[in-house]
């Protein structure tokens, strides 16, 4: 069955836990992360995203997704974040990726509102799932402005219109931030849920402290992104590694770095409630 589509992994707007979405950037994260999945018996999304494409190639990090998910029975989902351009959806799923990210929310809310109509109708053709963003989540910012928090009258819109899958908003997470000391608006997002139809996506978890994080999945997130907090893990543990043991051989500290991601990934699954879900 894998790789499969995120309506596949057993999450429903209703069921009161999150599925983790990990980006990977080379086979060491793709390992950490289904290593991660396995000894927690939980489902997971490999998430192939812009820098890493332009670091490792759209074909090789897809592939690689594939061929290493497909050795697992948990479920693995490979999903693409963040794109900008209809064409690189299209290559992805030319390529049999089975759920797309667009990411509109630069874009005025009528053409996001027709680009993501369009990667939905290119994804369901293709039996992939498709998620839209309605709000922005900024990148490495020190706040979220109230303008850029998730408006629930346009999300309700946008989701209907649309017809994605599962629906990123904006609730004070911001991209990028290597250690967690963010809240979340909480009320806002009870709003979202009690009114938009589909399942919502947390952006940016890194940065946004535990307590808020289960609170959050209490509240309607179905769908925790998580990067930057995952590189922190491999640079911090591979740079003391290399202080502490410079003679050793090279693939040994890659395999306890991998061992050191999985270690982190399987917290955020216990975090998320995804654990013995698979
Ligand atoms: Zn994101």
């Amino acid at each position: 069955m894998n790789p499969c589509n995120l309506n596949q992994l057993g999450i429903t707007r209703e069921a009161p836990w999150a599925v983790g979405h990990f980006n990977i950037h080379n086979q060491e994260f793709i390992r950490a992360v289904v290593q991660a999945a396995e000894s927690e018996r939980s489902p997971a999304i490999l998430a192939v995203g812009m820098m890493s494409v332009k670091y490792m190639g759209l074909q090789p990090l897809i592939s690689a997704c594939q061929s290493i998910s497909r050795e697992t029975e948990v479920p693995i989902a490979v999903h693409l974040d963040h794109a900008r351009d209809l064409d690189t959806v299209k290559q992805a799923l030319e390529l049999g990726i089975n759920s797309v990210m667009f990411d509109g929310s630069s874009l005025g809310f009528e053409d996001n509102v027709e680009k993501t109509t369009k990667v939905v109708q290119m994804a369901h053709d293709c039996g992939a799932t498709a998620e839209g963003e309605i709000g922005i989540v900024p990148h490495g910012t020190a706040s979220v402005s109230q303008a850029e928090m998730t408006d629930p009258a346009l999300a309700v819109e946008f989701a209907e219109r649309t017809g994605v899958d599962f629906l990123a908003v904006s609730l004070g997470s911001v991209h990028g931030m290597k250690s967690a000391g963010t809240s979340l608006d909480q009320s806002l997002l009870q709003r979202l849920h009690e009114q938009i139809p589909v399942p919502m996506v947390l952006h940016g978890a890194s940065g946004v402290i535990d307590d808020q994080i289960t609170m959050a999945v209490e509240n309607g997130i179905r769908k925790i992104n998580v990067n930057t907090g995952l590189k922190v893990v491999l640079k911090s543990y591979l740079s003391s590694r290399l202080i502490e043991q410079p003679e050793s051989d090279l693939l040994e500290d890659l395999e306890k770095g991998i061992e050191a991601v999985a270690g982190s990934v399987s917290a955020r699954m216990r975090l998320f409630g995804s654990s013995n879900r698979a």
